[in-house]
């Protein structure tokens, strides 16, 4: 949001650039008085400085050096601000950020006014590894695709490159990331912060079910979840999804109304057997610690 959004003026889920969706200029009016009386170079400066992955075995430690403490305040303080105005705009009882780095759940963690709760998605490695080599254009960015180095696939970590494609990782890279991100979660978890682990895979065959789950996890009502299952065959689920303000992410964000709720299983035949067989080895004891080995893999 801050570096897509509030800088490069990026195009909100809703349709509107960021700068003119009156949605999120309400909730940098509320937050800050408006996005122009901060420092967005500023956060991002922050951001560098505390919010990376190398930082989680500091910032899981019981004290901080004072130097990280104050810059860790400042930044949870811009999300903090910025959390209460959605609160405030939307009228919303919790919000969901769905950014997906556990560096930024470490920081959040540390901040006594947030009340945090970390929904742990995890989907098979080998799954993940195939949509970081595959590529996705990225409608939000006008610029024309050329850098073939940049792209991405459905379902992997928070992703956008520079270029007019989401990025891409060859997939020995794509193991050790998601080896990194998924230990992470489970430190956070081991360090007290409450952490619902889901997986991809459960969610797509029973998508009300993992919704509940969540919900109940948020401590929020699920009465009337947009999910469902085809009336007339009664194997197909589909999702109801409404206009978003969401700040960056998948293209797939914009989609909106009746969607059908389908798992992509393309690596199973689509990975080369190399591929496959590098990214299993290396992410073997999470994979087999979610029971991922001993199905059809
Ligand atoms: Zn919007």
């Amino acid at each position: 949001m801050w570096q897509r959004g509030v800088v490069e003026n990026e195009r909100c889920g809703c349709g509107e650039a960021f700068g003119a969706c009156d949605f999120w200029q309400q909730v940098g009016k509320v937050a800050f008085g408006g996005w122009d009386q901060i420092s967005t170079d500023r956060v991002v400066a922050l951001r560098a400085a505390v919010d990376r992955t190398r930082r989680i075995p500091a910032l899981s430690r019981r004290a901080l050096p004072a130097r990280l403490q104050a810059a860790l305040a400042e930044y949870t303080g811009y999300y903090l601000g910025v959390y209460r105005a959605i609160a405030a705009v939307s009228g919303a009882a919790a919000v969901v950020d769905s950014s997906k780095h556990a560096s930024l759940a470490f920081c959040l963690a540390r901040h006594a006014d947030i009340d945090l709760r970390v929904i742990h998605l995890v989907r098979d490695s080998r799954a993940v590894a195939y949509s970081w080599t595959t590529s996705v254009a990225r409608p939000d960015r006008s610029d024309p695709p050329g850098d073939a180095t940049s792209p991405g696939g459905t379902g992997g970590g928070t992703r956008g490159g520079t270029g007019g494609y989401m990025t891409t990782y060859p997939p020995a890279r794509a193991a050790g990331h998601w080896n990194a991100q998924n230990g992470a979660l489970q430190l956070l978890a081991r360090r007290g912060t409450p952490v619902l682990r889901l997986r991809y895979e459960d969610f797509v065959a029973a998508p009300e079910q993992s919704l509940r789950i969540a919900a109940g996890f948020a401590g929020i009502t699920a009465d009337d979840l947009p999910v469902g299952t085809g009336a007339a065959d009664g194997q197909s689920r589909w999702a109801r999804l409404s206009k978003s303000h969401t700040a960056s992410g998948n293209p797939m964000r914009f989609v909106t109304g009746t969607v059908p709720i389908r798992g992509d299983d393309r690596w199973r035949t689509a990975m080369p057997d190399a591929q496959r067989r590098t990214v299993t080895a290396l992410t073997l004891p999470l994979l087999s610690h979610y029971g991922y080995l001993g199905r059809a893999a």
